[in-house]
């Protein structure tokens, strides 16, 4: 089994994400992970605002089977829109369907959607679905469709690793977008397997939102992609307004400084929460060397 796959098989272990929480084995994820709590990532969110980035708060959490414990998340991503909105920040919110209830029943997630989408548009703050594997994008994109019919306060991410990526990006276009090269492991019947593949379907994606679409968010630590994005907008006058570039908490501070200070917008992903176990596993399968990442970290304490 590729370390990849062994990763990824790890982050969908359902009995040793429950024995991480339960036991605290926590192996460094407090530094890719801004706290434990709401009050522990307002702190964190604040510092990141105050070095001029923004950030998408994420309240940890997927693959959700009860429906108890979807509401419990719900209404932890309503105290977090409450607290964003009446601490100023400069912040939104990223949200899986999964934790929400996608698992359980559709019509429930997306009435949990719904309430979060309208409460985020009445204090005027975006709201981004990740995008998960690929059994649930359809559903995603169904949703997302249903909820711009009311609200224009809500956008997905586009994989670059799908084949179908650029029908969808062309659906989307009149939506603020996120576009990622893709983190979940996918058959070649649907997905390139090949990084240049997925780094060619990448660029074209961003040229093509960038050039017809509302809002671009590049997610990426690949500095070669962020200095072509630079010099294709420098070529194309697209203004800065137009596109941000997003990073993982934790991940090229350096590199998240000196964007910002560059000129160009920065939004730093930023989880938080206990559930941090199958974020971390897929951040260790599609880069091993992110241990080093975390274990230089322990060890250096
Ligand atoms: P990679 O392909 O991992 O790396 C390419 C090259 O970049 C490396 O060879 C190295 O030279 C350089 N590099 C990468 N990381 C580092 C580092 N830490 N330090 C130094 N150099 C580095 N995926 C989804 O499927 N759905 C989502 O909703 C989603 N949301 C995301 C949100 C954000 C903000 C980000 C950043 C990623 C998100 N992803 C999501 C994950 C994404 O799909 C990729 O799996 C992930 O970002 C790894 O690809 P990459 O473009 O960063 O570069």
């Amino acid at each position: 089994m590729a370390l990849r796959d062994f990763f990824i098989s790890l982050s969908e272990n359902e009995a040793i994400s429950t024995a991480a929480q339960n036991y605290g084995f926590k192996l460094g994820a407090q530094h890719i992970v801004a706290g434990a709590n709401l009050q522990e990532v307002i702190e964190s969110v604040r510092t990141l605002n105050e070095q001029g980035i923004a950030c998408t708060i994420d309240n940890l959490g997927e693959f959700v089977t009860e429906e108890a414990t979807a509401i419990q998340a719900k209404d932890e991503i309503l105290a977090l829109i409450e607290a964003i909105h009446s601490e100023q920040l400069n912040a939104h919110i990223s949200l899986k369907p999964s934790q929400l209830g996608l698992d359980i029943d559709i019509d429930f997630c997306y009435d949990n959607l719904h309430e979060i989408v309208e409460h985020a548009n009445e204090c005027g703050i975006f709201v981004n679905f990740d995008m998960e594997d690929s059994p649930r994008l359809q559903m995603t994109f169904d949703m997302l469709k249903e909820l711009q019919k009311s609200f224009n306060n809500v956008g997905t991410v586009i994989q670059a690793y799908l084949h179908r990526a650029k029908g969808d990006i062309e659906n989307f276009k009149d939506s603020r977008l996120r576009v990622v090269k893709g983190a979940y492991k996918e058959s070649e019947e649907i997905a390139y397997q090949d990084q240049l593949e997925i780094d060619i379907n990448f660029l074209e994606l961003i040229e093509y939102h960038l050039t017809h679409g509302l809002f671009t968010s590049i997610a990426t630590h690949d500095h070669n992609i962020i200095n072509h994005v630079k010099y294709f907008v420098e070529q194309y006058n697209i203004p800065k307004e137009k596109f941000e570039f997003q990073l993982l908490y934790g991940f090229r501070k350096d590199l998240q400084v000196e964007l910002a200070r560059e000129g160009y917008q920065v939004c730093v992903y930023v989880p938080y929460g206990e559930d941090w176990y199958g974020y971390f596993m897929r951040l260790l399968a599609e880069r091993p060397q992110n241990i080093n990442l975390v274990t230089k970290r322990v060890f250096n304490k």
